[in-house]
């Protein structure tokens, strides 16, 4: 990828020894799976604001930092780079620049997911995430495709695809011995941080939509929120 020579991190800097770490964590547990093992993976981090990653063929992985920017946790990190493995694992065709099929991405999901939960990860968090990027959106205004009009699933179309696989992979992170999750549902922090920033907006702004600043989500506020709130 001739094109990123000039903007990649060094072995060295702290983002890619975390991206480094987190994939050879994931390599090391799957590697049963046919294909893992036999695969040279290499890392690559892009300094670049793309919440952008991909995988070739050959098992080189390329991260930007803007979506290590925009992960909240080492957990949806981990499921973001296990979906990236199972692209390679699944010989997945590479199209560069174009997005795969809405097909080939909720495979990928579906592997990644356990491939993550065998690594222990929390699965829960892979969800989070891509509401985390729907909300994002909305809050910044972008024109929303209709899902009809791109081949790429909408944000919340994944979101409700990993809801669904995520209790049998918590079956397979048991399976594996993994300690037990404790701390309440990331998915349920969210839930409660969304609604606790919306009724913030409210009092400061009714008109929240036509405030498209906001670089960074509340979820690092999530410890203020009682939790005895929770009325859902
Ligand atoms: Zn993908």
């Amino acid at each position: 990828m001739e094109e990123f020579k000039n903007d990649m991190l060094t072995e060295k800097d702290p983002r890619y020894m975390a991206v480094k770490e987190v994939v050879h964590h994931l390599i090391e547990c799957n590697k049963d799976i046919p294909g893992i093992s036999e695969i040279n993976w290499i890392i690559h981090v892009v300094d670049s604001p793309d919440i952008n990653a991909f995988v070739l063929p050959n098992g080189q992985v390329f991260i930007f930092t803007g979506l290590l920017n925009s992960v909240t946790d080492i957990h949806q990190l981990s499921f973001l780079l296990g979906h990236e493995i199972a692209h390679a694992v699944l010989e997945h065709a590479f199209i560069f620049d174009r997005p795969y099929s809405r097909t080939l991405e909720a495979e990928a999901d579906k592997i990644g997911l356990q491939l993550a939960a065998k690594a222990c990860v929390d699965v829960r968090a892979s969800s989070v995430f891509w509401q985390q990027m729907e909300f994002a959106e909305s809050l910044h205004g972008l024109p929303k495709l209709p899902q009809w009009l791109s081949t790429h699933p909408s944000h919340g179309n994944r979101a409700e695809h990993l809801d669904r696989l995520i209790p049998q992979a918590l079956k397979i992170r048991e399976t594996c011995n993994c300690p037990p999750l404790s701390g309440p549902d990331p998915r349920l922090l969210f839930k409660l941080s969304m609604k606790n920033f919306l009724e913030e907006a409210k009092k400061e702004d009714l008109n929240i939509t036509v405030k498209p600043k906001m670089d960074t989500l509340p979820i690092q506020n999530e410890k203020q929120i009682p939790l005895t709130c929770i009325v859902e």
